[in-house]
């Protein structure tokens, strides 16, 4: 028996469905999936089920649930600074420990398998340690194994560098080596298995009324993921929509369809507002009476540029007396850094003061449907008003309009504008 696929894998052109073809399907399983071996045992059986059915199988995993964040803490108990290079030989092994289980596993099952570490499986990035970008991945081995009928397990969120050494991708790294590698190989789907049932409107643990969205095009994806929503590493979304890979995120719990991220003229119903995203990793630094003069920015923002810390949010308001001040965003990971070099640098251009906030969140309204409608921003501040949420900065684009505000409102903000906006699920 072969595999129902998704409409959106029904080619319209000639109206030739792959349904009675083979398929390559890549399956992606983060780490609540594969958080203990009683949920390892269920991804293999997942996998082996896809393949059963008569389709190749690659399967790319996460570490278990935790086991970064320990690997993290390990690395700055041994010291303050750790080497970026070792970190990441670190990181690694949280991916190796899945892959090498599952692989295990299928063997014990009776079927075909094989691990493939990233080296292994030929993923080649830059050298940037801990958020190193994909430059190209070498098929052959994978390609090899799966015509031998493997399961072929991969270890994502790992590569390697031109000169050999490991390097990592990123947080939430693995959605990006799970697309990378369809890409490369050229399959059929992505499916990204997860510990929601789908992309939802919001966050679903903290917007009890979002709403399932059943397909959302790349680039409202990309929004979503660049404003908060981790439910796919925002690397991922541009690889698939620059190699038109379409990605199914879904529950690894549940047989549920999920959310099929697509093309944008494959999305049928097209909202003024499709979601609402939060970001908490969001810090605040103010410089006060800053001198009004030409190349005064220029100041500021060089050496955080340097130091390789993106700012997100930019305000400048003219005070009166050729003065201004000036506040903008980083990550929250960021903000001690950024301050130093911020109160350094005071003293220098004359600035009164710097102060600053890290805890404030980002809440954001996101829509393509926008750019044809007036008032979002007029309702975005009414629902925030009514409910006695200050502003702190508001930036705008044409798909998305975002506002600072304190960290502790994050989770009321998102639900009174889920409402206002009429996104809300029905009793
Ligand atoms: P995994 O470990 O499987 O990669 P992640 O924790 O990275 O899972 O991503 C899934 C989480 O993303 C969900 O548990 C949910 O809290 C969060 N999330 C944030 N925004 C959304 C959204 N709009 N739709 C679905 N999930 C979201
Ligand atoms: N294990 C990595 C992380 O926790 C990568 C991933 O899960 O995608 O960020
Ligand atoms: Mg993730």
């Amino acid at each position: 028996m072969i595999i129902p696929l998704q409409q959106s894998d029904i080619d319209t052109d000639t109206q030739e469905s792959k349904v009675d073809i083979m398929a390559l399907i890549v399956q992606k399983f983060g780490g609540t999936s594969v958080a203990d071996t009683q949920r390892i045992r269920n991804v293999a059986n997942r996998a082996l089920k896809t393949h059963a059915q008569g389709n190749d199988v690659v399967v790319i995993l996460s570490a278990m649930a935790g086991v970064t964040d320990h690997l993290i803490g390990l690395a700055n108990e041994a010291t303050k600074t750790p080497d970026r290079r070792e970190l990441d030989v670190l990181l690694a092994t949280g991916e190796q420990t899945t892959a090498a289980l599952l692989a295990m596993m299928l063997k014990g099952m009776g079927t075909k398998a094989q691990s493939l570490l990233g080296h292994q499986a030929e993923v080649v990035t830059d050298c940037e340690y801990g958020n190193a970008r994909i430059l190209e991945i070498g098929t052959n081995r994978i390609k090899r194994l799966l015509a031998d009928r493997n399961i072929v397990v991969v270890a994502g969120f790992q590569g390697v560098d031109i000169k050999g050494n490991i390097t990592t991708l990123g947080r939430g790294g693995s959605d990006t080596s799970a697309v990378a590698i369809a890409a490369a190989l050229n399959a059929d789907i992505c499916e990204i298995y997860t510990d929601v049932d789908g992309i939802y409107t919001a966050d679903p643990n903290i917007c009890p009324r979002a709403r399932k969205i059943k397909e959302i095009s790349y680039d409202e994806m990309l929004n979503m993921a660049s404003l908060g929503a981790k439910v796919l590493q925002i690397r991922s979304v541009g690889v698939a929509k620059k190699y038109n890979i379409p990605v199914h995120v879904r529950s690894s719990f549940s047989q549920e369809e999920g959310t099929m991220v697509v093309q944008e003229d494959s999305v049928m119903e097209q909202l003024v507002v499709s979601g609402v995203t939060h970001d908490l990793d969001q810090a605040r630094i103010t410089l006060k009476k800053v001198p009004d003069q030409p190349g005064i920015a220029a100041k500021i923002f060089s050496p955080i540029a340097e130091s390789g810390i993106l700012v997100d949010m930019i305000i400048q308001n003219t005070r009166a007396a050729g003065q201004t001040d000036l506040t903008f965003t980083v990550p929250r990971a960021d903000y001690n850094r950024a301050m130093e070099t911020q109160k350094k640098l005071a003293e220098k251009i004359g600035a009164e003061e710097v102060f600053g906030d890290p805890n404030i969140a980002k809440v954001s309204v996101i829509g393509v449907g926008m750019k044809n409608h007036s008032g979002v921003a007029s309702l975005m501040f009414n629902a925030l008003s009514r409910e006695n949420i200050n502003i702190i900065m508001i930036s705008t684009s044409e798909i998305r309009i975002s506002c600072i505000i304190e960290e502790k409102y994050t989770e009321l903000a998102v639900r009174v504008l889920h409402t206002a906006f009429g996104l809300d699920k029905e009793d």
